[in-house]
């Protein structure tokens, strides 16, 4: 019964940016540390389904923005049997460059995000050079021929994509970010993306320094607590620690492909 289904999710790393930790926390980080970002895309499957949430950056974009691309987000996908032009839905958690480019990736596809995120990406906060730093412009434009080709799905906070698949508005991050609440065999997942970009960003309440509103984003972090069913359901949208913490989805895609419904090796 489609009620019943539990998902499986698969967190795919494809790029990644060395840095300090100072640069992860609004008011800096007296350990000044190494504290690096991994860049993912997630695949969330059912054995009659596969929706993706958000689509990276392509090798181009890498080099313009000083980021390493590791792979394209469509090879960590075959690897785990997805056929990107098969897939019908992709949820894009916000429209900052690293989320939603690789627009030729998914040719069938429904793009679902939210009304607040159009109108953040396209109205007078992209005047200000501080807030549209980690937007592109061909993202957004794209994003508007899908609207007009019937290609985009607009969530105003909650919405179902799927049985056991919701949308949520948290904003903070940009004033359209929307998080995914996943049922698993192992309970209720969330899928922050930048909700939180580390553990330490919700575990800690610290909010990360790109940020259209401090306060959206501390009270996101509540609210990624009240949709997951414990801290530990709970993924990050950059942090290398998932990989450690998850098992690979096969020996061969150990630092690549993590299984996120399988139980953490730590807490
Ligand atoms: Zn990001």
């Amino acid at each position: 019964m489609p009620d019943d289904i539990d998902y499986e999710i698969y967190a795919i790393k494809y790029a990644h940016l060395f840095r300090h930790s100072p640069e992860n926390f609004i008011a800096g980080d007296e350990h000044d540390v190494p504290m690096p970002l991994d860049y993912f895309v997630w695949a969330i499957k059912s054995p009659r389904k596969t929706l993706i949430l958000d689509t990276g950056f392509a090798p181009a974009m890498g080099v313009k923005r000083g980021r390493q691309h590791i792979r394209s987000p469509a090879e960590g996908l075959k690897a785990i049997g997805v056929e990107p032009d098969q897939v019908e839905d992709v949820i894009i958690s916000h429209m900052h460059y690293d989320h939603c480019g690789n627009h030729d990736l998914f040719p069938r596809a429904r793009y679902h995000l939210q009304d607040r995120e159009m109108a953040y990406c396209t109205g007078r906060c992209m005047g200000h050079a501080h807030l549209r730093g980690a937007f592109e412009v061909d993202d957004v434009v794209q994003m508007i021929r899908r609207i007009f080709d019937g290609r985009a799905v607009f969530h105003d906070g909650a919405g179902q994509i799927a049985p056991g698949i919701t949308v949520h508005h948290v904003g903070g991050h940009t004033s359209g970010l929307q998080v995914v609440r996943v049922r698993t065999r192992r309970g209720w997942m969330v899928l922050a993306s930048d909700a939180s970009h580390f553990y330490a960003n919700f575990e800690q309440s610290r909010p990360f320094p790109v940020v259209a509103s401090v306060v959206e984003m501390l009270e996101g972090y509540r609210t990624l607590h009240d949709l997951a069913s414990s801290r530990q359901h709970i993924i990050p949208g950059h942090d290398p620690l998932v990989l450690a913490r998850y098992p690979a989805a096969s020996a061969g895609l150990a630092g690549i492909v993590a299984r996120l419904d399988a139980d953490p090796a730590t807490p």
